[in-house]
C-alpha cells in the first residue's frame, strides 16, 4: 500500500533499521490469548463502571417496587416486567463483555531484534513501532495512555465502560449503547403511564410508597432516563456511522488519509458483528466471527 513517511510523522515511528530493539524488553511469557481475562486497572474507570451499574440497578428498583409490584392490572406489569428486565440484564451483560474483552492489545514489547528479524522485511519497508509500549504497531492500531498498550482499530477510550472500543469489542459497546437507549425509553414511557394512570386515581392507592417519595423517585428516573436515552443515542447512532464508512472515532478526529480497502456498508458491518446476519447479531454472549467477515471483504 503507498504511503509517504510524511504522512505518517504523528507518531514516533522509524525505519526497521532506526527501531534500536535493544531498548525493548522482550515480551512477557503471558499469552495474549482472546480467552483470558481482560480487566484495566484505572479508577476513573472503575468509578464510572461501578456508577453504570448502580443507575440500571436504581432504574430496576423504581420500575419493579414503585411503578409495576403496586399496579392493578397483572398482565401490564407481568409484560412490561418481563421486557424491561430483560433489556437490562442485557446491556449489563453487554457492559461487562466490553469491560472485560481485550479489546485487541498488541503484544506489549515485541519491537525485539528476533521479531523484527522474523518479519523478513525487504529493503526499503517500513514497519512502525510504538516508542512507549514497544511494540510493533500494525496498520490503524493506536496507543491509549490509559490501557498503556497500542489497541487494534481504537476508536476511543470509554470510561463507563472502564476500556477501549477497539477491534475485538466494539460489537458489545454498541450493544451497551443500544440496550441503554432501549430501557431509557421504555422507563420513561412508563413513567409517563403511572403519572396518567395515578393523577386519577388516589395516590396512596397507586404506590406502595408515599406520595412524595414516590414522585421524587419517578423524576429522578425521568431525569436518568432522559439524559441517558440522549447520551447513547447519539453514541449509538456515531458508532453505527463509523462502522458502516469504516472509519474509527481517531481517525475522523486525525483526517487521516485512508490506505485500507474499501467495503461496502453492509460487509463492513459484517467485519464488526460477524457474519452472517443472524439473531447473535443481538447477543452480547456470540462472540462475531472477524475472520469469517474479512473473507467476505472483497465482496460488494
Ligand atoms: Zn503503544
Ligand atoms: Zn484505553
Amino acid at each position: 500500500m503507498k504511503s509517504s513517511p510524511a504522512n505518517r510523522s504523528r507518531d514516533i515511528e522509524r525505519q526497521a533499521g532506526y527501531l534500536r530493539p535493544e531498548h525493548c524488553t522482550p515480551p512477557p511469557p503471558r499469552s495474549n490469548s482472546p480467552h483470558d481475562m481482560w480487566f484495566i486497572r484505572d479508577g476513573c474507570g472503575i468509578v464510572c463502571g461501578v456508577i453504570t451499574w448502580m443507575l440500571v440497578f436504581y432504574a430496576e428498583f423504581v420500575v419493579v417496587f414503585v411503578m409495576l409490584l403496586p399496579a392493578k392490572n397483572l398482565a401490564y406489569s407481568i409484560f412490561n416486567g418481563v421486557v424491561f428486565n430483560g433489556l437490562a440484564f442485557l446491556a449489563l451483560a453487554s457492559h461487562f463483555r466490553a469491560m472485560c474483552t481485550d479489546p485487541g492489545a498488541v503484544p506489549k514489547g515485541n519491537a525485539t531484534k528476533e521479531f523484527i528479524e522474523s518479519l523478513q522485511l525487504k529493503p526499503g519497508q517500513v514497519v512502525y513501532k510504538c516508542p512507549k509500549c514497544c511494540s510493533i504497531k500494525p496498520d490503524r492500531a493506536h496507543h491509549c495512555s490509559v490501557c498503556k498498550r497500542c489497541i487494534k482499530k481504537m476508536d476511543h477510550h470509554c470510561p463507563w465502560v472502564n476500556n477501549c472500543v477497539g477491534e475485538n469489542n466494539q460489537k458489545y459497546f454498541v450493544l451497551f449503547t443500544m440496550y441503554i437507549a432501549l430501557i431509557s425509553l421504555h422507563a420513561l414511557m412508563m413513567v409517563a403511564l403511572h403519572f396518567v394512570f395515578c393523577f386519577e386515581e388516589d395516590w396512596a392507592k397507586c404506590s406502595s410508597f408515599s406520595p412524595p417519595a414516590t414522585v421524587i423517585l419517578l423524576i429522578l428516573l425521568s431525569f436518568e432516563g432522559l439524559l441517558f436515552l440522549i447520551f447513547t443515542s447519539v453514541m449509538f447512532g456515531t458508532q453505527v456511522h463509523s462502522i458502516c464508512n469504516d472509519e474509527t472515532g481517531i481517525e475522523q478526529l486525525k483526517k487521516e488519509e485512508r490506505r485500507w480497502a474499501k467495503r461496502s456498508k453492509w460487509m463492513n458491518m459484517k467485519v464488526v458483528f460477524g457474519h452472517p446476519l443472524s439473531l447473535s447479531w443481538l447477543s452480547p454472549f456470540a462472540r462475531p466471527d472477524h475472520g469469517k467477515a474479512n473473507l467476505y471483504q472483497y465482496v460488494v
